[in-house]
């Protein structure tokens, strides 16, 4: 089973997104445990303030360090284990991508600390596994960022998807963006689905898959395609 910790000022950010779709047939059927960690609950201020004034100056504020590593000892008394990554999202940190999904679902325990503001004290850092960044752009919290995250390992942890599901022919998976799919209609505003797809001839349509989906690599992702390493029936494909 995985089990997720969020750290967070805001767990009620979680709730709807937590309680629809694959997430809550992940838990509900009992392969992932999700608990939601109120920082503000580790704060030792009588009005439970979490951040103060950055040291130096400057605008904003940072959240405290205290909270933080009391949150995480917490969670590292309950369970008792040293086979957890502790993630701190942050928008300096390594590029989430499929391959760091499928690491991440490999593993039993995930505590996400999500910060805000400013962002935290650098401190913090000196207990984190992996800093996590979802792009090259500033959001206002973590939470966003760790509701993507936690959702892209989820649906990764075996079981979770149903066969229909299956996330092997998923963009990324094997290198490649994903091919084209259609559903009925067959036409639609005149426009066609590819006969290959009604023909049945279950060959020919892995060929197209396997064709459409190198284009569209090609075309939309050059850089993931020139680290594709090609076969000679791919080179064929695409000529
Ligand atoms: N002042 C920080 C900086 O320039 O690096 C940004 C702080 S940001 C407003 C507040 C929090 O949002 C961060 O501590 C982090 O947890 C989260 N965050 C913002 N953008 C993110 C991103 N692209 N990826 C992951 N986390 C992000």
């Amino acid at each position: 089973m995985l089990n997720i910790y969020v750290l967070t000022l805001f767990p009620e950010f979680f709730e709807s997104p937590f309680s629809v779709s694959i997430i809550k047939r992940a838990c509900d059927k009992g392969l992932v445990k999700i608990e939601l960690i109120d920082i503000r609950d580790f704060s030792h201020d009588k009005h439970r303030k979490v951040d103060d004034y950055p040291y130096g100056g400057g605008c904003g504020m940072v959240m405290k360090p205290e909270p933080i590593f009391e949150a995480v000892e917490y969670v590292d008394k309950k369970i008792n284990a040293k086979n957890r990554r502790i993630i701190l999202l942050s928008p300096q940190g390594k590029i989430f991508n499929q391959s760091l999904a499928q690491d991440l679902s490999k593993e039993e325990h995930l505590v996400f600390i999500c910060g805000h503001y400013e962002g935290i004290d650098e401190r913090v850092k000196t207990i984190v596994t992996d800093e996590i960044s979802i792009g090259d752009f500033i959001l206002t919290g973590g939470e966003v960022p760790a509701l993507a995250v936690v959702d892209a390992v989820i649906r990764l942890v075996p079981g979770v998807l149903g066969s229909s599901e299956s996330p092997h022919d998923e963009s990324f998976c094997n290198g490649l963006l994903e091919y084209p799919q259609y559903t009925r209609p067959q036409v639609y505003r005149n426009l066609k689905v590819p006969d290959v797809l009604l023909s049945g001839n279950h060959k020919e349509i892995e060929l197209y898959r396997r064709k459409e989906a190198l284009k569209k690599t090609r075309e939309k992702r050059p850089d993931l395609f020139n680290k594709l390493e090609l076969n000679n029936n791919d080179n064929r494909l695409l000529e």
